[in-house]
């Protein structure tokens, strides 16, 4: 019988990936599970909509009735719990948000998972996986030398990383406590096609097109390390089919990289594959602009252990993936007008300093 995974967020940013990736590549049934807020599209699991092995419901992670609803009648063997409130910035602005989705819509998820897990005969028990999917901005901020491991403390610094660490302390509370056949992966920045035009590499593709100025916090010499969506993808799902229960792995690109040094290289590719028409760089666009609070300056991540244990690597380095990405979003010009139009214009975020 074919196994069934409940995506949770499968109509974000790496949850459509997921989606798109289990149903093209492999035997899976998959229930995508979305509230469509904001950050989640339809229009990003369109080309497997019409899949036999796809179904779509609309629900909130925190609605504890709806999701004891979907765990009863889709039965799954995996549940990739993605659902998030995700950007930084927006969680500087209205934390309430992030605390209900990411603390307490986990919460719920454990509950009902747990109830559903209980339910399952032996053999499916044995087999059953919770993978929670988490950031490595739960460990804080590096400085110029290091990396996070599994074993680095926690040290969140803001709204949303705070949100995320805590929701990793309840799956490891929910393995040790109730046994629940839990993974949790923590993995860094990710990019690729179908990323929200309000996070750094979309963003600067979208303005530098608009002929606006791109805007580049403090001074740009914040680190981070990147990774291309779809080699996350393959990674989760290594993780949920080999994993050991009760495991943490940190999955992450190996490609550090300043911001300044991306946003230049966003502008060096559209250079090549859309040159101004007055001929003159997309780099004499970059404007810097104030800091965002509390930035983290350096994350870096070691991910020797999902290496060795389970034997994944990334496919892309940071150019190939970044090469793919500006294509695509060459190409694919009205998924990303479909968002502008909506409800995000490319207006900043994340300097209201609220609470
Ligand atoms: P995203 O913001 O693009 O997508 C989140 C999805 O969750 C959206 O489709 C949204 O509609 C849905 N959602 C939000 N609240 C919900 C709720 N209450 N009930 C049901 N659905 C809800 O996020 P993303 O970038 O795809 O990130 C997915 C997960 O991966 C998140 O948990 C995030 O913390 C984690 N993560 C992201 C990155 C990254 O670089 N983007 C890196 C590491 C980990």
């Amino acid at each position: 019988m074919t196994s069934r995974v409940l995506v949770t967020g499968g109509a974000g940013f790496i949850g459509s990936a997921l989606v798109r990736h289990l149903i093209g590549e492999s035997d899976y049934r998959v229930l995508n599970l979305d509230k469509l807020t904001y950050a989640g599209t339809l229009s990003s699991v369109a080309s497997v909509a019409d899949s036999e092995r796809y179904e779509f419901v609309r629900a909130d992670i925190c609605d504890a009735q709806a999701i004891a609803g979907i765990f009863a009648r889709f039965d799954p063997d995996v549940v990739v719990h993605l659902a998030a409130e995700s950007h930084v910035d927006r969680s500087i602005d209205g934390p309430d948000a992030f605390i209900e989705t990411n603390i307490v819509g986990t919460y719920r998820m454990l509950r009902a998972a747990t109830r559903h897990w209980k339910g399952l005969d032996r053999g499916r028990q044995g087999s059953f996986r919770f993978h929670h999917v988490s950031t490595d901005e739960v460990f804080g901020s590096l400085g110029p030398e290091g990396f996070f491991v599994e074993e680095t403390p926690y040290d969140p610094r803001s709204p949303y990383s705070a949100s995320k660490a805590g929701s990793d302390h309840l799956v490891r509370a929910w393995f040790h406590t109730y046994g629940l056949p839990a993974v949790v992966t923590n993995c860094s920045n990710n990019y690729g096609p179908y990323h929200f035009p309000e996070k750094l590499i979309p963003l600067m593709i979208v303005k530098a097109l608009a002929g606006e100025t791109l805007p580049v916090y403090g001074r740009g010499e914040n680190v981070r390390d990147w990774l291309f969506v779809e080699d996350h993808v393959r990674a989760i799902r290594r993780v949920f089919e080999a994993g050991t229960p009760g495991e943490t792995y940190n999955v992450g690109g190996n490609s550090e990289r300043t911001n300044i040094e991306v946003v230049r290289q966003v502008c060096g590719l559209l250079d090549g594959l859309r040159p101004r028409p007055d001929g003159k760089p997309y780099a004499d666009q970059i404007g810097y602009v104030a800091d965002r609070p509390g930035h983290d300056m350096r994350y870096a991540i070691d991910a020797a252990k999902l290496k060795r244990e389970l034997g994944w690597e990334p496919r892309e380095t940071f150019e190939t993936g970044l090469a793919k990405t500006v294509a695509w979003y060459l190409a694919n010009e009205p998924w990303w007008r479909a968002i502008q139009a909506g409800q995000y214009g490319g207006e900043r975020l994340g300097l209201e300093a609220k609470g």
